[in-house]
């Protein structure tokens, strides 16, 4: 019996709810994997190869994980969503990277071409995904739009009220990666401190921001970033801005200092950066945090 199993990594921090309805709407069961461990960790470090990014390590230790759970893999190509911005080449070379890491046949991988969000491409993308699993294109074409106006009705919390935050801006992958992050909060919220993230900001205003001030960014998920940065800084309740990045990451070793010379300096701000890579410990991260939180606090 069909079972398509749904890697936890990379955009699955994003999209893996829209995902996932997609296939419950169109009748096929799915497993997600299990939150990251440090065998996930291990296993994704062992496949991947050396100059991979800590995300796609994570991501082929999910994928490891699913092999015998499930009869197919949802990887997905995804070139562009939005028409001025463009991924990172691992997601577009995705597919090939696992089929590379697994020798998997081929037959196993759903990996339709998201190409953009226009309704030729919404509808290509459907039909491939459809024909890996014998299903009608129009059934998953409906599937689809109906998963997406669910997930469209998703809410955005506000961080504008007069709590004090600190904003913790980096990939969603990293930023809801339990693994790393659940000590960064912990940290926080030991000294009162509620944590302000992009998903907080409607991504038109994030898209918004980065191409009024800083039209040269063209990586999507970099312009989130940038343009994240760029609001926080000017929100007052925010008391200091932490930036999560990874080792590895082509797009974040450019970005970085962009936004470290162009945004974050000038505001004013404390902030820092925290660099995570597979040997990160929890210890090397609550230092590196809480030196941050007095950074804060003789700022103040
Ligand atoms: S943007 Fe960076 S972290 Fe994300 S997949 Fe690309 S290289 Fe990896």
């Amino acid at each position: 019996m069909i079972k398509v199993g749904i890697p936890r990594g990379l955009l699955f921090y994003d999209y893996g709810s829209l995902w996932s309805d997609f296939f419950t709407k169109l009748g096929v069961p799915t497993i997600t994997s299990s939150e990251t461990t440090k065998k996930t960790l291990t296993d994704g470090t062992n496949l991947a190869i050396d100059e991979s990014c800590l995300p796609l390590k994570i991501f082929l230790g999910h994928v490891h994980a699913l092999l015998n759970e499930c009869t197919h893999i949802f990887v997905p190509r995804i070139a562009q969503h939005h028409k001025d911005y463009y991924y990172c080449a691992k997601f577009a070379g995705l597919p090939d990277i696992v089929r590379n890491s697994f020798n998997i046949d081929e037959r196993r991988l759903i990996s339709p071409n998201i190409e953009s969000k226009n309704l030729y491409h919404t509808f290509k993308a459907c039909r491939e995904a459809a024909n890996c699993l014998d299903a009608s294109p129009i059934k998953s074409y409906l599937s689809y739009l109906h998963a997406l106006h669910e997930y469209k009705n998703t809410q955005n919390l506000s961080c504008k009220n007069k709590d004090t935050f600190v904003a913790v801006v980096g990939h969603s992958y990293l930023l809801h990666e339990p693994f790393f992050i659940q000590e960064i909060k912990n940290v926080l919220s030991a000294q009162g401190m509620k944590i302000a993230t992009p998903d907080q900001v409607p991504p038109k205003t994030l898209y918004e921001l980065s191409a009024e001030l800083h039209p040269e960014v063209y990586w999507q998920l970099s312009a989130k970033i940038v343009g994240a940065a760029q609001y926080f800084c000017a929100l007052p309740n925010i008391k200091g801005i932490l930036v999560i990045s990874s080792f590895g990451c082509g797009p974040d070793s450019l970005i970085n200092e962009y936004i470290d010379n162009l945004i974050l300096k000038p505001s004013g701000k404390p902030y820092t950066f925290v660099n995570l890579d597979e040997h990160t410990g929890n210890a090397g991260i609550v230092t590196r945090v809480e030196a941050f939180l007095d950074l804060i606090e003789w700022r103040q």
